[in-house]
């Protein structure tokens, strides 16, 4: 199974993407974590993305399609990708199309979680994550239980992502409706385009990809 979770920034990609591998061993290909940890290691790649995703802009297409077919690569064919975060434009759309084809795989679903854009910056701008294991937490929503310390883990280390900001997160969802909306169409004449309620308990919406998916 090969699935596409499209949203705009804060929309649930990545909660619902995780709870999808844990659930049935998919593999989760979000090319945001991909670029953050390029970011980090000071690869040439980081290097050229760092300043347009602190901006809220969209990385080249090339690299990012480079980055999933590299993933893709190193995979077992059996196993189930969902892209998280890609693809984001029309050429990413159709590289991801060639790039499937090359590995033997085919797109089964395209699941939009839809939301309400001020309540996405309200989400987002709270957002952090335990610095060691990943999950994730909310300054007003969903605090761990003991103040400082991760629910999964025990680490009492934190970060935010530097693009959580009001005005970034601004741009990315312009950069959502211009330029990722438009691929939809396509996979809508495919007839494998579902939409969810983004704005929806995590464990509702959890229960609604898995009604698609069964
Ligand atoms: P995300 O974690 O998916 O919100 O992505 C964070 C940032 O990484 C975005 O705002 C972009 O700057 C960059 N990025 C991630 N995925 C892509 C992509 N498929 N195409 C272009 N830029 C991307």
């Amino acid at each position: 199974m090969n699935i596409i979770l499209l949203g705009p920034p804060g929309a649930g990609k990545g909660t619902q993407a995780a709870r999808l591998v844990d659930h049935y061993k998919m593999r989760q290909l979000s090319t945001g974590d991909m670029l953050r940890a390029a970011v980090k290691a000071g690869t040439p790649v980081g290097l050229q993305a760092k300043a347009v995703m602190e901006r809220g802009e969209l990385v080249s297409d090339e690299i990012v399609s480079a980055l999933i077919d590299a993933e893709l690569e190193a995979m077992p064919p059996e196993q189930g990708a969902i892209f998280d975060g890609y693809p984001r434009t029309k050429p990413q759309a159709a590289s991801l199309e060639q790039i499937l084809a090359r590995h033997g795989r085919k797109l089964d679903h395209v699941i939009e979680l839809e939301v309400n854009e001020d309540a996405l910056v309200d989400r987002i701008t709270g957002r952090y994550t335990c610095a060691n294991c990943g999950t994730g937490y909310h300054d007003r929503y969903h605090q761990p239980k003991v103040a400082g310390v991760c629910d999964k883990c025990g680490s009492t280390e934190f970060k935010r992502r530097p693009d959580d900001n009001e005005e970034t997160v601004r741009m990315r969802m312009q950069e959502y409706r211009a330029k990722t909306a438009p691929i939809l169409p396509v996979y809508e004449e495919r007839g494998i385009v579902s939409r969810v309620d983004g704005m929806a308990s995590i464990g509702d919406v959890a229960d609604a990809l898995d009604a698609i998916l069964k």
